[in-house]
């Protein structure tokens, strides 16, 4: 699958499977959290689809071999790739599938789902490590109590996580101590999601954050974890101007961030409560090739990540992978 292909795929996002033989695991994470989706490679190319009885795309398989097809017209060919936990290669595991905020484009806190215990989570590790195929952890969560709850008892996993021998990353609420107290534990990156670049649809979408705070947080992770370990999602399609994330990426790369850009996924959780407009995929063509750019000039690499999205590369086009 070529580059544009990929984008066709990530912009539309979805697709209706000819037979159930290939539902995905439900996810918790990601823009379909609480949907199930599948992971289609073809070439050394990632594409994570959420499974939608009403998508224009299809997927047929014949013997191995997958088959995405729009209007009877072939798209790509490929195969269908196992998750381990949520993602291929990592147990990606949401620690708290509940949060006391209200971001209006996320699922996590309509599903008011699992609060993980610390045995919960060693136990899922270590049931995906049996499988030979546990390259990494990613630990995300919502935010059960407030932030500094959630901090601690994530660095607590990190510490007892070390243990199994591979990169760990976390994904939280930041807070003022945040990056020392995960340091510490021994998580290898951190991802705190600024969500959107522009202020005026931040305060609008995710009320109760702060995006300075977020900031602050994310230009101390990448003094701290270092260049290529720090990363922020960028949500394209809320109704930011492409010269804004154009902003957002010069400002995160500046401070040695990984942005990444991340297709608005209209959740049936939140139906009416935000405006989304699913990026085309000439629009995430264009940002895509925008933020390879920067991260060029910058000395970034994407290839240098050790965990998280920027490993998978299922949900976005990942510069250092995809282009
Ligand atoms: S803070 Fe994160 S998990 Fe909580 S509502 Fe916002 S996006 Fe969802
Ligand atoms: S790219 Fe990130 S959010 Fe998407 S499936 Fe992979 S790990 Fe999950």
């Amino acid at each position: 699958m070529d580059l544009e292909t990929k984008a066709q795929l990530i912009s539309l996002g979805t697709i209706q499977l000819s037979r159930p033989r290939a539902v995905g695991q439900p996810s918790t994470a990601g823009p379909g959290a609480g949907e199930s989706s599948i992971f289609f490679q073809s070439g050394w190319r990632l594409a994570r689809l959420s499974v939608v009885n009403s998508s224009s795309l299809h997927l047929e398989m014949e013997g191995d071999e997958a088959i995405i097809t729009q209007e009877g017209r072939v798209i790509a060919r490929g195969r269908i790739v196992e998750p381990l936990l949520h993602c291929p290669g990592q147990a990606y595991i949401t620690v708290s599938e509940r949060c006391i905020y209200d971001c209006k484009f996320c699922a996590v806190p309509r599903l008011m789902g699992e609060v993980k215990s610390h045995e919960k989570v060693m136990e899922m590790v270590e049931e995906a490590k049996a499988t030979g195929r546990l390259e990494s952890i990613s630990l995300t969560s919502g935010t059960e109590v407030s932030p500094q709850h959630e901090g601690v008892r994530v660095a607590a996993l990190v510490c007892d996580l070390k243990g199994f021998g591979v990169p760990i990353g976390v994904s939280i609420n930041p807070f003022p101590g945040v990056n020392r107290i995960l340091l510490d534990a021994g998580a290898d990156e951190v991802k705190y999601n600024l969500e959107t670049a522009d202020r005026d649809i931040f305060a609008r979408v995710c009320p109760g954050l702060s995006y300075q705070e977020i900031m602050d947080a994310l230009r101390e992770a990448a003094e701290l974890f270092g260049p290529n370990h720090v990363f922020s999602n960028l949500i394209i399609g809320l109704g930011e101007s492409d010269q804004t994330i154009q902003r957002g990426i010069d400002e995160l790369t500046g401070m040695g961030v990984l942005p990444i850009l991340r297709a608005a996924y209209p959740h049936p959780l939140r139906r009416g409560e935000v405006d989304i407009v699913r990026p085309s995929a000439e629009r995430l063509l264009g940002l895509a090739r925008y933020l390879k750019m920067k991260l060029d000039e910058k000395g970034l690499d994407g290839r240098q990540a050790l965990t998280g999205c920027y490993c998978c590369t299922g949900c976005d086009l990942a510069p250092g992978r995809d282009l």
